[in-house]
C-alpha cells in the first residue's frame, strides 16, 4: 500500500525499520546517544507528516500483527497495524474495530488522534474503545498503561479528551507518545482496544 506521497517535514537521517519491541527499545538508546531528534512512523498517512524528523525515524509498519478475541470482544493491535490489518482479522469473526474510512491509515496514530469513523454514533471514538496501551518509555522500560496500572500513561494518551487548561501543549506532546526536542517521554505504542460484535 503507498504511503502519502506528499513531502513534508525534514529529511530523516536514518530510518530504522523495528521488527519487535526490543528493536524500537534500542532505537530510542541510539538516538539518546547520538542526541538526535526521534520520531515515530506508524501508517503514515498523518497530514501533517507529524511522524517524521530530521533525526532518526522509528518504522513500525513491520509490526503490524493483530490478534481478535471475539468472545472478550478485544483486539491487541501491534503499533504499525493498519485498518486493513484489522479488518483482516476482525471480519471472518464477525466484529469490528472503530476505524476511519480509510483502510490504510494506521491504528495506533489514528486512535491517538481520536479515531473518527462511520461506527461512532454507536460505540464513540476509537479512542473510547481503548482498553490499555503498551508503551515503551525514554528509558527503554516496556510499560502496559490500563485504568488498573499506569493510569496517568493512558490519560497521556488520551490527548482528544484531555482538559487542555491542565495539560499544556508541550506537556501533552511529550506524553502522548510523540517525542518532541525536548524530552522523549513515551516513544511507541501498541493498543489493546474494544471490538464490537456484528453476530
Ligand atoms: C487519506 C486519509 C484518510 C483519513 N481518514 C480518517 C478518518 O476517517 N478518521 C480519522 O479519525 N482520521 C482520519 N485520517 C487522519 C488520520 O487518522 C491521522 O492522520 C492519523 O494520525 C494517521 O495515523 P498513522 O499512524 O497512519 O500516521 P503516522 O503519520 O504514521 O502517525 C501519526 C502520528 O501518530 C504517531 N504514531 C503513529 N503510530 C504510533 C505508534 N505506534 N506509537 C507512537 N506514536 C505513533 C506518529 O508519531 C505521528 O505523530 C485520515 C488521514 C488520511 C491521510
Amino acid at each position: 500500500m503507498p504511503r502519502r506521497p506528499k513531502r513534508v517535514g525534514p529529511m530523516p537521517r536514518a530510518v530504522v525499520h523495528c521488527r519487535t519491541t526490543e528493536d524500537v527499545q534500542l532505537a530510542i538508546r541510539l538516538a539518546r546517544d547520538c542526541g538526535v531528534p526521534l520520531s515515530v512512523r506508524g501508517g503514515g498517512h498523518h497530514w501533517a507528516g507529524l511522524a517524521l524528523c530530521a533525526g532518526i525515524v522509528i518504522d513500525l509498519s513491520g509490526m503490524n500483527g493483530v490478534s481478535v478475541d471475539a468472545d472478550h470482544l478485544s483486539a491487541v493491535i501491534s503499533g504499525g497495524a493498519h485498518a486493513a490489518d484489522v479488518a483482516a482479522v476482525a471480519d471472518p469473526l464477525h466484529v469490528a474495530a472503530v476505524t476511519g474510512t480509510c483502510s490504510a491509515v494506521g491504528m495506533a496514530g489514528f486512535t491517538l488522534g481520536g479515531g473518527y469513523g462511520p461506527l461512532i454514533g454507536r460505540h464513540g471514538l476509537a479512542l473510547d474503545n481503548l482498553l490499555a496501551a503498551e508503551v515503551v518509555l525514554a528509558d527503554g522500560r516496556v510499560v502496559v498503561a490500563s485504568r488498573d496500572n499506569e493510569q496517568e500513561l493512558l490519560w497521556g494518551c488520551d490527548y482528544e479528551r484531555r482538559d487542555r487548561s491542565r495539560y499544556p501543549a508541550g506537556t501533552r506532546t511529550s506524553t502522548n507518545v510523540r517525542p518532541d526536542e525536548t524530552e522523549i517521554h513515551a516513544v511507541s505504542m501498541a493498543c489493546h482496544t474494544a471490538v464490537v460484535s456484528h453476530r
